[in-house]
């Protein structure tokens, strides 16, 4: 089926908000098979927004809007959809007394313009605001399809993924399934080169990468008339690219780099504890957005200056004067010092320079060394990374050691099966 997306709202075409709308909405789609054909961005102005509903309308099956669902004067998207397929707005009972219990709960008087809400188009499938005041809904009707959702981003996501999804699957005659595979340590390009005849070939199932932050991730997508020839197709295919580039892949779930590596710590019961200069805590940061996290994770010593490496992670003056605070013996100095205080399984170090300035010609910016004691056994690897941005380098330093303890847990992991045969 063919989708039009329309982005309702003044401040989208002045340039003061970012369209993330549109981003979502287009991924969404494309994971349920939907050609998305076009995005229109309008202002709150009723004229040019009929103008461009007819045309969406010429041009496609379905049309999603968002924004201008709210209570207020300038939101007039639902009255032009209901008027483009001619259906009168009555009061929808359920979504009045949503919002009568709504204002009585937070102690506020429910103004005419707040019942404006509950007016939706009579033929339309209403879906519920969890967590706001406007309601969403699908308007069928003369063989097109209006869905309108609210403008902001957390209310349409939620309202997309409880009910806009299963009300789009149902309109579908076909079963969609996909996978996303996660890579890192290979570029999009290099993946694209490595799959190619793959890509070139595709027909069902279909294949589309995506590039974030020195990630990429990689969509594997079938439409089949059951869910089981879907399934097939998709695993067959993972299976292709698993032979291929099995190394680079860290989730065959969609899952973040760091969702896997905690996972796998909290599972198998193994602390860690990291000393960070260049990140400055920024690693031991994303392991404390992990849930649960708690039960492995034991400290994280931000050492930024020599004194506090010498003081808190007792390296040696003399490395620190010999070698520099970013080398491989510091790094495996403090790594051995941060073993010594927190006693974890796991420890890692960094060192490196993030940049814009501090480079020299014998040590570049982007020049980083991650030194990693799991158990008794040491190891240092040095990178040079090739983008001078600080907050890039300081990103990406932190994926890598995410990386890092990623394949020593496997390691770990594997011999210990083996071990047990
Ligand atoms: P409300 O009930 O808040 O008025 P609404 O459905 O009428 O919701 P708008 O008034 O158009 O939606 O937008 C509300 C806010 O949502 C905007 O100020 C903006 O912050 C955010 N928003 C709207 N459209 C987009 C978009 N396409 N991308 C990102 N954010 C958006
Ligand atoms: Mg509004």
């Amino acid at each position: 089926m063919n989708c039009s997306l329309i982005s309702v709202g003044t401040e989208l075409l002045f340039g003061q908000i970012t369209n993330t709308n549109t981003v979502y909405l287009s991924q969404k789609l494309n994971v349920l098979g939907m050609n998305v054909l076009y995005h229109y961005t309008v202002g709150d102005n009723p004229a040019r927004l009929k103008d461009i509903m007819k045309f969406a309308l010429e041009k496609s099956d379905i049309i999603i809007t968002t924004g201008g669902l709210g209570p207020t004067q300038d939101d007039l998207t639902k009255e032009i959809a209901a008027e483009a397929l001619e259906d009168p707005l009555v009061l929808h009972q359920p979504s009045y007394e949503r919002l009568e219990s709504f204002f009585k709960r937070i102690n506020k008087k429910m103004t005419d313009n707040n019942i404006k809400q509950a007016y939706l188009p009579q033929n339309a499938e209403v879906f519920q605001n969890d967590v706001g005041t406007a309601p969403g809904f699908a308007l069928s009707k003369k063989g097109k399809i209006i869905i309108c959702l609210p403008g902001p981003p957390g209310e349409m996501k939620h309202m997309f993924e409880k009910y806009t999804d299963k009300y789009l699957r149902k309109k579908s005659s076909h079963i969609i399934h996909s996978k996303m595979l996660r890579f890192f340590g290979i570029g999009e390009s290099a993946l694209e080169t490595e799959l190619l005849d793959l890509i070139t070939e595709q027909i069902d199932p279909t294949l589309a990468t995506y590039a974030k932050e020195g990630e990429v991730s990689l969509r594997i997508t079938s439409k089949r008339e059951s869910m089981k020839e879907a399934e097939d197709a998709v695993d067959e295919m993972v299976e292709k690219i698993k032979s291929r580039l099995e190394g680079y892949i860290y989730s065959y779930q969609d899952e973040e780099l760091i969702e896997v590596v905690a996972k796998k710590m909290i599972k198998h019961h193994i602390s860690i504890s990291t000393a960070e200069s260049c990140t400055g805590g920024l690693l031991a940061s994303k392991l404390t957005d992990i849930s649960g996290i708690s039960s492995v994770f034991d400290r994280c010593i931000v050492s930024y200056s020599n004194d506090s490496k010498i003081e808190e992670l007792g390296v040696k003056p003399e490395t620190l004067d010999f070698y520099g605070a970013v080398s491989r013996e510091t790094a495996i100095e403090m790594v051995k010092g941060i073993k010594k205080v927190s006693g974890s399984r796991l420890c890692l170090a960094v060192t490196g320079i993030a940049g814009p300035g501090g480079g020299t010609e014998e040590k570049p910016v982007g020049l980083v060394y991650i030194a990693m004691a799991f158990d008794d056994e040491i190891s240092c690897k040095k990178f040079n990374l090739r983008r001078s941005g600080r907050s890039w380098n300081r990103n990406y330093t932190v994926l890598l050691m995410l990386d890092m303890i990623n394949k020593a847990l496997d390691k770990k992991l594997i011999n210990r099966q083996l071990s047990h045969l």
